[in-house]
């Protein structure tokens, strides 16, 4: 790869390569774009097969978050950092607090949070040496994100049954809901307290049948998701789940979930879904209730905005279903394209973010 070509093509500010030996850090911290505000997106540990792959991740994940944010009217930038290393067996106090002045020296253009292969306890040891991390336990932290992250998804399946259907009420529906985990236990309650009729499926049995035992949804085998006759089909486990396989399968006219990344490749899988008739509500808007939650973090949390912001994440849809629509452009275009707008427009008027040093004493 050519770091600076690759930068450039996917509209990077800063990559910040972080090496510490004594620690054993390495670590890559990428700040996609600050025109709205510091760049938040959390920090993944992962075993990379080389460099280059920890690279491409760091560009990848980052550029997505700007996204995110940009489309559901936070203000906040994109970024996203990677430490190379075995999350089971390579932690430290040591590596996270190095890790944690290397966050410091961004002074607060970018800052950090939990993801794959970190926890509470890494984000503690970071916030020893910087307050430039969210989702730290205790007062003034978000907490758990996923009821707010449910309530964003619950909204867009509402602006979605109202596209396809003339009502956003779900009642009466068939909704297949894949996983039963954090989000997907949240929402399945509020899809049935709505009056649905749900289906629900995890690779652990157990989670499945005891999500269906308190709620009122029916257990379906997990291989069973995409072939089960519904109306809506919401995936809340793994991402790449729509791909060449899976969709042939659809028999839902709206798929609207909270998993990450749920197309396995963009443009071929938005377009195949399209092609069979099915409304793809994108991954990154219906679920940015988890980014409203910690970005409320930086400013000061307030859980009831948060919750309303979520469920602004109805308009914000209903606004990307229209667009599409009315420009016969695919869902993921309308809203790159409105995402790409509002930066447009605010890089316009404030440029990048600088960060907010203190020089002595001032
Ligand atoms: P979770 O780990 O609590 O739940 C995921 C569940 O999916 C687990 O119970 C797991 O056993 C199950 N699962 C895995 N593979 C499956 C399969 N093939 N079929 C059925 N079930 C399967 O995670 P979560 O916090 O609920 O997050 C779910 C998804 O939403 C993830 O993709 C996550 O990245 C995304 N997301 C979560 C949040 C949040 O606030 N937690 C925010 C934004 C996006």
């Amino acid at each position: 790869m050519q770091l600076f070509d690759a930068i450039t093509e996917l509209g990077h500010e800063q990559v910040v390569l972080c090496s510490d030996p004594v620690t054993g850090l390495r670590a890559i911290i990428a700040i996609h774009d600050t025109s709205l505000g510091p760049a938040l997106g959390g920090t993944r540990m992962w075993q990379y097969a080389s460099t280059n792959d920890a690279i491409v991740d760091a560009l990848r994940l980052s550029r997505g978050m700007t996204y995110k944010a940009a489309v559901s009217g936070v203000n906040l930038g994109g970024g996203k950092a990677v430490i190379i290393g075995n999350p089971h067996s390579e932690k430290s106090e040591a590596l996270f607090r190095a890790y944690g002045r290397f966050v410091e020296t961004q002074r607060g253009r970018y800052i950090t949070a939990e993801d794959v292969g970190t926890s509470v306890r890494d984000m503690e040891w970071i916030r020893m040496e910087t307050k430039y991390v969210t989702g730290v336990g205790g007062v003034g932290g978000s907490g758990d994100p996923s009821p707010v992250t449910a309530l964003g998804v619950f909204s867009g399946m509402k602006a979605a049954a109202k596209t396809v259907y003339g009502s956003d009420s779900l009642a009466g529906k068939r909704i297949v809901v894949q996983g039963a985990g954090n989000v997907a236990s949240h929402l399945v309650h509020s899809l049935v307290k709505d009056g649905a009729t749900v289906f629900v499926s995890d690779i652990f049995d157990e989670k499945a049948r005891a999500l269906a035992a308190a709620s009122g949804a029916t257990v379906i085998a997990p291989d069973a998701v995409f072939s089960t006759p519904c109306d809506i089909f919401s995936p809340n486990a793994l991402g790449a789940i729509l791909n060449d396989d899976t969709i042939p399968q659809l028999t839902c006219a709206a798929v609207v979930g909270g998993a990450n990344n749920q197309l396995a490749q963009e443009q071929k899988h938005a377009n195949a879904l399209r092609d069979r008739g099915v409304l793809y509500a994108p991954d990154y808007v219906v679920n940015a209730g988890g980014l409203m939650n910690v970005a409320s973090e930086v400013e000061g949390y307030d859980r009831d905005k948060v919750m309303r912001q979520a469920e602004g994440i109805y308009d914000i849809t209903m606004n990307i279903l229209r667009t599409a629509a009315e420009r016969n452009v695919l869902t993921i275009e309308a809203s790159n394209a409105i995402a790409e707008d509002r930066l447009r427009k605010v890089r316009h008027v404030h440029g990048n973010f600088i960060g907010s040093p203190t020089i002595r004493g001032v």
